[in-house]
């Protein structure tokens, strides 16, 4: 018997910074400026995350390519990286990405790739706490609830044929 399925979420869409709450614009601010940091010789196209820790400390990251492209890293997991090594049991509430090109902030919102994705749910998992995503650029603002929903049917620990200790 086939069964058809359907995943679907919802996300706020706002159309200027301005109409967060002030943390969230913040936190927005602070990706903004972490992508000031990004190296980026290849692509030219600078990302700047920021993570908002349950303490309310914020820890930023920024992509750092590589002239083997592989081993460059997406500012999300540089962030969330840098979160986790400095700050263990501190848990990542809110993550803030933006993007900036040579003319400045881009004009619509970039979304994390597949790998960050990734972690950001098995972030989720390890702290039971859904990540807030907040995706900035200069035409809107797109706020998701739960960084999982970027990531339907995911792979997990589930998936693995020994419970991880
Ligand atoms: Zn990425």
């Amino acid at each position: 018997m086939i069964k058809t399925n359907n995943i679907s979420f919802t996300f706020k869409e706002f159309d200027t910074v301005e109409e967060l709450e002030s943390s969230d614009r913040e936190l927005v601010k602070s990706a903004s400026e972490a992508a000031l940091n990004a190296y980026a010789p290849y692509s030219g196209f600078r990302v700047g995350a920021a993570v908002r820790l349950a303490s309310g400390i914020i820890v930023t990251g920024s992509n750092v390519e590589n002239a083997a492209f592989p081993s460059g890293i997406c500012a999300e997991r540089n962030a969330l990286s840098n979160a986790s090594a400095n700050h263990p049991g501190n848990i990542p509430m809110v993550l803030a990405v933006a993007a900036i090109t040579e003319a400045g902030n881009s004009y619509e919102p970039v979304s994390p790739c597949g790998n960050c994705r990734q972690v950001i749910a098995e972030e989720e998992i390890r702290s039971g706490k859904s990540i807030r995503i907040i995706l900035s650029s200069k035409n809107k603002i797109q706020v998701i609830e739960q960084g999982g929903d970027l990531l339907p049917l995911q792979f997990s620990r589930n998936n693995l044929p020994v419970t991880p200790c």
